[in-house]
């Protein structure tokens, strides 16, 4: 029996040995020569013979380990590859917050408190509105939002009225919708109120606004509107696509631009100047 046994590690350690391997005399079990681990272990099962199981040694458990963050590695990238291209336009992906000047603190802390709490206005289907004078960095913030959000794994879908209107219109011609929303966890539309919409356009916005309402996901919207032009606009057509808006976007947040004028100006007469002291 025990012969047996013995014959049986020596046939099993044959196929696994590896140059450097040696049998250890006190076992007789083969070692592995790098990291002096055995490579064999007896198992004996209920009610039946003993028998010579194959074990990883240290180097194998090593080597198994990395190749298996290889493949985590490579799934994250995958992954993220795939998030990112929730930003259709490429100047969005540089909104960052590490690129914020600062210009507007109250505004940049709203923006990373709302990243921080995400989970909680996700909830309650809660996003921001963004509006304000041209030029005080709406997109900006909201693309900061988006981005951040990207960073943590969140699907945000970062799009105009008009890309989701033309998408549609073209996945109808096609048979097939382009964008499936139901992926996305947070859905940013910026500068409403900008595009141009016709009688199909119109009917075709308030269709995908409305998907996009019934996945109860938040909105974060930009506008050069008033919240006034927002909340009550002529056209009722608009009105029923902006009031879905609304209610997914519900805080306000002004965005000023007088101080960004200001510092503008400032870097101009850097720039202004050190071109007149180098020449
Ligand atoms: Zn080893």
């Amino acid at each position: 029996m025990i012969n047996n046994l013995i014959e049986e590690i020596k046939k099993r350690a044959k196929a696994i040995r590896k140059e450097g391997d040696y049998i250890d005399p006190d076992t007789g079990l083969l070692h592995c020569g790098v990291c002096h681990e055995p490579k064999q272990q007896i198992v004996i099962p209920h009610n039946h013979r003993a028998f010579p199981a194959v074990r990883e040694c240290r180097c194998e458990r090593e080597q198994r380990q990395k190749e298996k963050e290889v493949l985590d590695r490579y799934d994250r990238e995958q992954h993220q590859k795939e998030l990112d291209k929730g930003i259709k336009a490429e100047a969005f992906k540089g909104f960052t917050f590490d690129r914020d000047d600062k210009r507007n603190i109250t505004v940049s802390k709203l923006c990373c408190d709302y990243v921080r709490h995400f989970a909680e206005a996700e909830q309650i289907s809660s996003g921001l509105l963004f509006y304000g004078d041209v030029g005080g960095g709406k997109s900006f913030y909201a693309g900061c939002i988006a981005n951040a959000l990207i960073k943590r794994g969140v699907p945000v879908l970062f799009t105009s009225l008009r890309d989701l209107v033309d998408n549609r219109q073209a996945a109808k011609y096609k048979g097939a919708e382009l964008i499936g929303l139901q992926g996305y966890r947070l859905f940013v539309l910026d500068d409403i109120g900008a595009e141009k919409l016709n009688r199909t356009d119109l009917d075709t916005a308030f269709s995908v606004i409305d998907d996009i309402y019934n996945t109860k996901k938040p909105m974060i919207v930009t506008t050069n509107l008033t919240i006034a032009q927002i909340e009550k606009p002529d056209n009722l057509d608009i009105a029923r696509i902006y009031t879905r808006i609304r209610e997914r976007s519900p805080k306000s947040v002004f965005v000023d631009n007088s101080n960004y004028n200001r510092i503008k100006t400032a870097e101009e007469k850097r720039k202004r100047i050190n071109t007149i002291l180098n020449t």
